[in-house]
């Protein structure tokens, strides 16, 4: 689906063996659950309705891979604001270590961690091994994490991130019930996983984002709009405008590469592939996207 920025390989290349997946470092603020084959094989199951809404097979799949593990602590290195206190659970199930955390959070009001903190943490802990639902609990400052899945991976850290940089975070974790709030909350965190993908310049991470939280931002968007099916019908537009930007992204990259002379960027020159393939539209996105042609936004 990522091959087009490729080329052929070469016999040469073929021949390679394929290069190791990194492993994730130890870490104690990472912790993983036990695997129970039977039990997250029902997991899976169950959330067979959101991977059809969200067209992915991977999420709430209860099993991750230390790839996604190992984007999740790249993406925490470079937030350290939020990496400091946050606690990132993957399919783990301990009720009483998230209520050993919500005691503790002092950054929360105590009586925002009584009222809803104690039912949030409650629900949060007790059925995510079963039900899934990747979430970010501002309560116990921990990441529940259940879908393997890079872009939900930071979305939901992206959460922590927002909540860290936000000087009342009980006030805004209670002003989630506001729908214009709990908007603002998932946007933000969208954009501070799809930045975080763009300054690592993981191209393939951020065009796969588009493609699975743009939809997943459609359901909240769908339900608040108070529409039967409004999940489905918001996940559909999500779905047209996802795959929209990762098409005008892509298309921007390409132009990005093939202006690239001796490891700069001519912007004239690329402003002139843009325009001898009359594609003007896309020398407005790249306006757009970083002023005059400014191409340390693309790339
Ligand atoms: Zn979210």
């Amino acid at each position: 689906m990522f091959l087009a920025f490729c080329g052929p390989a070469s016999p040469a290349e073929e021949a390679d063996p394929p290069a190791p997946v990194p492993q994730p470092q130890p870490s104690a603020q990472i912790e993983r659950g036990r695997p129970v084959w039977l039990l997250d094989a029902l997991g899976n199951l169950l959330s067979l309705p959101k991977k059809l809404i969200l067209l992915n097979r991977k999420v709430d799949s209860h099993s991750v891979s230390p790839k996604t593990e190992q984007a999740l602590q790249a993406f925490l290195a470079a937030h350290p604001e939020a990496a400091k206190d946050v606690k990132v659970r993957i399919n783990q199930w301990t009720p009483v270590g998230e209520f050993r955390r919500l005691a503790q959070n002092k950054r929360i009001e105590w009586y925002f961690r009584i009222f809803p903190g104690i039912l949030t943490t409650l629900f949060s802990s007790v059925t995510g091994r079963i039900l899934g639902g990747d979430h970010y609990n501002p309560y116990t400052n921990t990441i529940h994490l259940f879908s393997d899945d890079t872009a939900i991976a930071l979305h939901e850290a992206g959460h922590a991130v927002d909540f860290a940089r936000n000087p009342f975070p009980g006030l805004y974790a209670v002003g989630r019930i506001l729908v214009p709030v709990e908007l603002s909350q998932e946007q933000t965190a969208s954009d501070i996983a799809i930045q975080h993908l763009k300054e690592n310049k993981d191209r393939e991470g951020e065009l796969h984002a588009y493609q699975t939280l743009y939809p997943a931002f459609g359901t909240y968007a769908g339900d608040a709009a108070g529409l039967p099916y409004g999940n489905y019908i918001g996940a559909g537009v999500g779905h047209v405008m996802g795959f929209w930007q990762r098409h005008e992204r892509r298309l921007g990259y390409q132009a990005l590469d093939e202006a690239r002379v001796g490891g700069t960027v001519r912007n004239d020159e690329l402003s002139r592939t843009l325009l001898a393939r009359r594609e003007e539209s896309r020398v407005t996105l790249l306006e757009t996207l970083g002023g005059k042609h400014d191409q340390a936004r693309l790339e």
